[in-house]
């Protein structure tokens, strides 16, 4: 008997997250960036289901001014971790929060002038004196002072002994189409508070607007800092703007063949019986379901076994689901099966997984459950696996 953690075995069904490809993508977006525009890798939400710390790791080894995030839990726990690099939480902050911001030197965004007193009468307390990034609407109607209000709340943050102005940023509410119109106006609503600011002699050192589509298609906009997520790990932002060759998908979802199934004409398939087989069929059976995230779909999708796609038959269960491998004579039990990524020729994108959710890239990306264990590959060294962590915890 050999019950020791050591030994657990782990499901088999997981993600893998090829950190030699996070690499090169960063690489890759920090050389096509003019030198002096610096890169905030964002890292919200597990990095986009990627995993926060390994990401956060990776990005500040390949120059990353520094990290954005979302909630104050995501900032603490990669301090936690031991990274000391600046952290930019998006969003607004609860009053009660920022006490943990300001002893932890979590940057924030400001929205209101009351959350500037509040934050600068914390940074007192502290003996700090802390940076804030102004944030400024101009035209999506999500967290912001509008752009025509904005230089009374930048006089208030200017006013306060404890802030330190930092920067000043908006965001686009579409700049990945090939419609720039309402991108170009959003701009031009923050340059005219820019150049207000320069008119009153009011110095940002980081001003910043754009996200994954912003910098790829909105050259003009790129100031002193992108705030660049989904074009790390891999995927574009959409399907029409500009492609930097060389940018590869760093997650992929995996399971093994848990069983397999031989088919008589007549016979059906999973929950409903919505699969019923006109010939002999072999199917495999996948331990995947819709509890991992996979999208709940019927007869639709499918999975890449020995290179070769695997079409999805039946409905979709919480912990399975079942392909067509009567075409692979050569599958057999625990042959790996690609959910997601590539296998030979073949790929299951993550544009291709949205199209069944009817959603976009961003949700298929972060709603794998983390009941997948998360493996990292490191495939740039020769495929060698350089970390395996259980998810459960
Ligand atoms: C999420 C987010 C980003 C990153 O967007 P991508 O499209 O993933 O590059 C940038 N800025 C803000 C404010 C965000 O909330």
């Amino acid at each position: 008997m050999n019950l020791i953690p050591d030994n657990f075995p782990l499901r088999p069904a997981w993600t893998e997250i090829d950190l030699g490809r996070l690499r090169r993508n960063i690489q890759l977006i920090r050389a096509d960036l003019p030198r002096r525009v610096r890169l905030m890798a964002v890292v919200k939400d597990e990095a986009y289901g990627h995993g926060a710390l390994d990401v956060a790791r990776v990005a500040m080894e390949e120059g990353a001014w520094g990290l954005g995030l979302s909630t104050l839990e995501e900032a603490m726990s990669l301090r936690d971790a031991g990274i000391t690099a600046p952290l930019l939480l998006l969003g607004e902050r609860q009053q009660a929060e920022l006490e943990w911001c300001v002893a932890h030197d979590l940057t924030v965004c400001v929205n209101e002038s009351y959350n500037v007193r509040a934050l600068a009468r914390v940074a007192a307390q502290f003996n700090k004196r802390v940076p804030v990034h102004v944030k400024i609407h101009t035209g999506m109607s999500r967290y912001g002072v509008r752009w025509d209000e904005a230089l009374p709340l930048i006089e208030s943050v200017l006013a306060e002994k404890t802030l330190l102005l930092e920067g000043a940023m908006t965001h686009f509410a579409q700049s990945d189409e090939t419609d720039k119109r309402f991108a170009n106006l959003q701009f031009s609503r923050f340059n005219d508070v820019l150049n207000a600011m320069v008119r009153r002699n009011v110095s940002v050192p980081l001003r910043h607007a754009c996200n994954s589509g912003g910098f790829l298609d909105l050259p003009r906009a790129h100031l002193d800092m992108v705030r660049v997520g989904i074009l790390l790990y891999g995927v574009f932002p959409s399907t029409v703007c500009r492609r930097i060759p060389g940018i590869e998908p760093v997650m992929s979802v995996k399971a093994r063949v848990a069983a397999i199934q031989t088919l008589k004409p007549g016979e059906v398939v999973g929950y409903g019986m919505r699969y019923t087989a006109s010939a002999p069929r072999r199917v495999a059976v996948l331990p995947i379901g819709y509890g991992d995230g996979f999208p709940r779909v019927r007869n639709e999708g499918g999975a890449l076994i020995r290179g070769k796609r695997a079409p999805l038959i039946g409905g979709i269960a919480m912990d399975a689901l079942m392909v067509d491998i009567t075409d692979i004579p050569q599958a057999q039990m625990w042959d790996e099966a690609v959910i997601m990524g590539r296998q030979g020729n073949e790929e299951i994108s993550a544009r291709d997984i949205a199209k069944l959710k009817n959603s976009v890239t961003y949700d298929v990306l972060t709603n794998w459950r983390l009941r997948l264990r998360r493996k990292s590959i490191n495939a740039q060294d020769g495929a060698v696996e350089a970390n395996e962590t259980a998810a459960v915890k």
